[in-house]
């Protein structure tokens, strides 16, 4: 999901400013959906990624009366990307846990420590932050859980640290499993990892809970797999409220209900998350 974007399509706008603007400035971009925010003397650096849906909000900065000017967007060369956006990351707390980049001090407990490189899942996206919350929001200590398209390996990680006895996860990326392993030995968590898809799980397998924050193109056809596979609880994230109709319909509601849903806009786009519940673990 977006890799395209978190491997090499950047662009920068720089916003030159008295000391006075910069921190409602700081706050302007950052509900723009700004990836981090470089502050130099009298002037801004704010990285976006290149499919960023509202440049002309950014521009819109401009204040010649403030004596605030805009430039941008300008594209970034990849070795300076990668640089600024390891500093402008920050431990971020969701669903009372604290997500840490382990360039930085620790925030507090309970946390995990994950380095996100090239993979998708830093908690910095709004799809993460909707599944962490409902996922642990639903999980129960000692629960079983697949993690489908872990990237980071951020979910399945998360859940095993909030008392899941055991976790499953997988991608179809190479680069995100080696990721998520090396997240994992970071947080000395018993993830189980695999390269591949949902049909590389016996028929047979069952999980108490499955999570999977993907894009609906990609989520539907190994929809019926996953719930397949699913005892409980289904978190599904990825996927824009334009295209909620769309998802309702793939899973009979007489199976599964929809219990809980959330939304966050990001760039300009409402992104879904919901929890859906099993007919036969529904009281
Ligand atoms: N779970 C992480 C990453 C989500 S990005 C998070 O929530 O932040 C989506 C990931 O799913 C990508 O790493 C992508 O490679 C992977 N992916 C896409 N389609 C897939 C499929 N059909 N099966 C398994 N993984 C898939």
């Amino acid at each position: 999901m977006h890799r395209q974007a978190r491997r090499n399509a950047f662009v920068v706008f720089r916003i030159a400013a008295p000391p006075v603007e910069l921190e409602r400035l700081v706050a302007e971009l950052s509900s723009l959906g700004t990836l981090g925010v470089e502050e130099r003397e009298a002037e801004l650096l704010a990285y976006f990624s290149a499919d960023f849906a509202d440049p002309a909000g950014v521009l819109a900065l401009e204040d010649a009366s403030r004596h605030i000017s805009v430039s941008g967007p300008a594209p970034v060369e990849d070795a300076d990307w990668e640089h600024e956006w390891r500093r402008g990351l920050l431990p971020r707390q969701i669903a009372g846990l604290w997500i840490r980049p382990s360039w930085c001090a620790s925030a507090g407990e309970p946390e995990l420590v994950i380095d996100p490189q090239q993979a998708f899942g830093s908690g910095e996206h709004a799809s993460t932050r909707l599944a962490l919350e409902l996922l642990l929001a639903t999980l129960r200590p000692g629960e079983t859980l697949l993690d489908v398209g872990t990237g980071s390996g951020i979910l399945a990680l998360a859940a095993l640290r909030r008392g899941a006895s055991r976790a499953v996860a997988f991608d179809t990326d190479p680069i995100a499993l080696v990721n998520a392993a090396e997240n994992r030995a970071r947080n000395g968590l018993p993830l189980a990892l695999y390269c591949g898809s949902v049909e590389a799980l016996a028929r047979t397998a069952r999980f108490d809970v499955s999570v999977a924050n993907l894009l609906l193109h990609e989520l539907l056809p190994c929809l019926p797999a996953l719930a397949a596979r699913t005892r409980r609880a289904l978190v599904l994230s990825g996927q824009l409220e334009l295209e909620r109709a769309r998802l309702a319909a793939a899973l009979p509601e007489s199976e599964w209900a929809c219990v809980r849903e959330a939304t966050e806009i990001q760039s300009g786009e409402t992104w879904c998350a919901r929890l859906l519940i099993h007919r036969d673990a529904r009281q």
